[in-house]
């Protein structure tokens, strides 16, 4: 157990099915403290067609995580649609596709933590019961395995690993609190990816770096964006917490 929650393993079991035709169908989808990583903001942003700017102008706010102490980004709820989120619609997610890591898990939360002094990290599951959820009353069983193979959370939980490290590195450098203009850098680094890609492309980051970028790769990160999320999320760690 974890604080009421059972942990569960890969291959543990648990009965669950969401579908279109059942009661609660959406309900899950409104008043939402829905924090977006860095990965989500590049599928939504790339899935809507739009800059990292704009999306995240139209449908986020941000502010600085009482625990991390870095800047965390959240979904807008609409407030004049019964605090519902601005991508579902009647016939369910609008942006399903490309929906954030934590709706293509749920109901099910992934936890890593460090383990104090060391590098290596536990890893594991639980499932968030929720009472209005009736996916629980279905008969499919899954493993937990099963249930991200089904979702494609592959890849989220991959990108998501480099923010926790960037995350382990501040624990481990004793900062607490950022200054203004690094938050803005970790800001554009993480989470405006365009501005940041405007940033590599000016060669901007050769100023502020013994090692200016190289050409070639430059030009990956000109078109991937996935490539130039690593590479931000890489640099900015560097670049706050040095080798911690
Ligand atoms: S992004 Fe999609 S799945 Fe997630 S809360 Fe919004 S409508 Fe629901
Ligand atoms: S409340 Fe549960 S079963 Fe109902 S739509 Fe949401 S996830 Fe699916």
């Amino acid at each position: 157990m974890m604080n009421g929650f059972i942990k569960l393993a890969v291959d543990d079991t648990f009965l669950f099915s969401c579908h279109p035709g059942i009661e609660c169908f959406n309900r899950c989808c409104a008043d939402l403290n829905q924090f977006l990583t860095p990965y989500d903001i590049l599928r939504l942003k790339n899935g809507l067609k739009l800059s990292s700017g704009e999306f995240l102008k139209r449908y986020t706010t941000h502010h600085i995580g009482p625990a991390s102490g870095l800047p965390v980004v959240t979904l807008k709820m609409l407030e004049h649609k019964d605090l519902s989120c601005p991508f579902v619609s009647k016939t369910g997610c609008t942006v399903y596709v490309d929906r954030p890591g934590s709706c293509r898990i749920y109901p099910l939360a992934r936890i890593v933590q460090r383990k104090p002094n060391q590098r290596t990290c536990e890893e594991f599951h639980i499932v968030i019961r929720e009472p209005h959820c009736l996916g629980f009353n279905e008969s499919k069983k899954w493993t937990v395995r099963e249930w991200k193979q089904s979702q494609a959370v592959s890849q989220y939980d991959e990108m998501n690993d480099l923010l926790m490290d960037i995350i382990s590195s501040k624990n481990r450098s004793g900062r607490s609190r950022l200054t203004h203009s690094e938050n803005e850098l970790f800001y554009l680094a993480c989470y405006d990816l365009d501005g940041f890609r405007d940033l590599v492309l000016e060669k901007r980051l050769s100023k502020t770096q013994a090692h200016p970028v190289k050409k070639e790769v430059i030009e990956t990160l000109e078109v991937d964006d996935v490539a130039l999320l690593r590479f931000g999320m890489e640099w900015i760690k560097g670049r706050l917490f040095g080798k911690a």
